[in-house]
């Protein structure tokens, strides 16, 4: 067996010690003997599992009681109608365009109502998140949306707008759990989890429960109702179980290895050593504003397509896979969530620098 070193946007890397548990337990889980892929949803052994994967979730972020968590299907596409669907009481929200995530949700969100891009980086490609300290915000906004960490640009919000008041909602595929979150500070965060989280098929939403509505149109469909999944925990229907299974593995690891302020401080040294490496270098280049940087995202280009093509073969015959960047930035991205390990980083740093010197930059 041999792994890669996978730098992949999502779904991405996995702890190992996570997978292992999850192909220790395959065949036969805590006694049960059959797989977690197998069991009924409503029987006593998955109704635990997934009640002690909300509590370690609950722990691990400090989820107030006020806040219900649930373990949604549909990505985190789904939840740019659901947020709209269920939020807009006024009919009218803001929403801050900070990549293509953002800008889908707003559009989404224009089916349901009088969705305003209050600030936008559109203007350099979303290569810098904007100014939000004093936005021109609709009195009656229902909420103030933003996509908080920028998978396909590399830029993180490192601090969050000033909502002047009104809700906030966010987008954390990308970073969930990366780093501590002050969960009042928010009245809706979601996130696919096949980024920093889990394997794809479940999305986790964190809702303060007065915004739970009971009062919503007929037409909403059942399914895209927070509280249709609020009132069963998650199981009005079969829920991804599998997947919430990986997922509480995850929490577990996360819990065993210190937690998110421990979490983060790996976060920043591995992004750190990268960006340091990348303001030195003479070949390659990021592309974002160094202040608005992301910590789990890193796009960078040589300036010429040839030679980062070159460059995204060979790492790949080196085993370091998966940097080719998104189609509309171009160049390279290393993604390096939770789960890569710092050798990750310093390995792809030393093939960087091996392949400045052989193209005698
Ligand atoms: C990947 C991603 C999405 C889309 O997730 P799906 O689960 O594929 O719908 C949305 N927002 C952000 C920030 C993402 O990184």
């Amino acid at each position: 067996m041999s792994r890669v070193y996978n730098f992949s946007a999502g779904p991405a890397v996995l702890p190992e010690e996570v997978l292992k548990t999850a192909a220790d337990e395959m065949l036969d889980y805590k006694g049960s003997g059959m797989s977690v892929m197998e069991m009924s949803h409503r029987g006593k052994v998955y109704d635990a599992l997934i009640k002690e994967a909300e509590q370690d979730l609950r722990e691990l972020v400090g989820i107030p009681d006020d806040y219900a968590v649930l373990f949604l299907q549909g990505g985190a596409s789904t939840q740019f109608a659901m947020v709209p669907m269920n939020l807009m009481k006024n009919g009218k929200a803001a929403y801050i365009i900070t990549g293509q995530w953002a800008k889908k949700a707003w559009q989404e969100g224009k089916k349901y109502g009088d969705a305003v891009a209050v600030a936008s980086s559109a203007d350099r490609t979303f290569a810098y998140i904007p100014d939000c300290s004093d936005l021109d915000i609709p009195e009656d906004a229902d909420y103030v949306y933003i996509c908080e960490n920028n998978t396909i640009y590399g830029t993180v919000y490192h601090e969050l707008p000033n909502t002047k008041g009104h809700l906030l909602v966010s987008d954390m595929s990308s970073c969930f759990l990366s780093r501590p979150i002050d969960v009042t500070k928010y009245g809706l965060i979601f996130a696919g989890a096949q980024k920093n989280v889990g394997p794809a098929g479940v999305t986790i939403v964190i809702i303060r429960k007065d915004l739970i509505r009971d009062d919503l149109p007929e037409s909403v469909p059942t399914m895209l109702k927070y509280k249709t999944h609020a009132d069963a925990g998650s199981m009005y229907n079969t829920p991804p179980c599998y997947n919430i299974y990986m997922c509480g593995l995850v929490f577990k690891w996360l819990k065993k290895n210190g937690g998110l302020e421990a979490m983060e401080k790996k976060n920043q040294a591995k992004a750190a050593k990268f960006y340091a490496y990348l303001d030195s270098s003479k070949m390659f280049k990021g592309t974002v504003d160094a202040k608005d940087r992301s910590l789990m995202n890193a796009p960078f280009v040589t300036g010429n397509a040839e030679l980062d093509a070159e460059f995204v073969k060979k790492a790949e015959a080196a085993g370091l896979v998966s940097l080719k960047g998104h189609r509309t930035v171009g160049g390279m991205r290393a993604s390096i969530y939770n789960a890569m390990p710092e050798e990750g980083v310093d390995a792809l740093i030393e093939f960087m620098k091996k392949f400045e010197e052989e193209h005698g930059a």
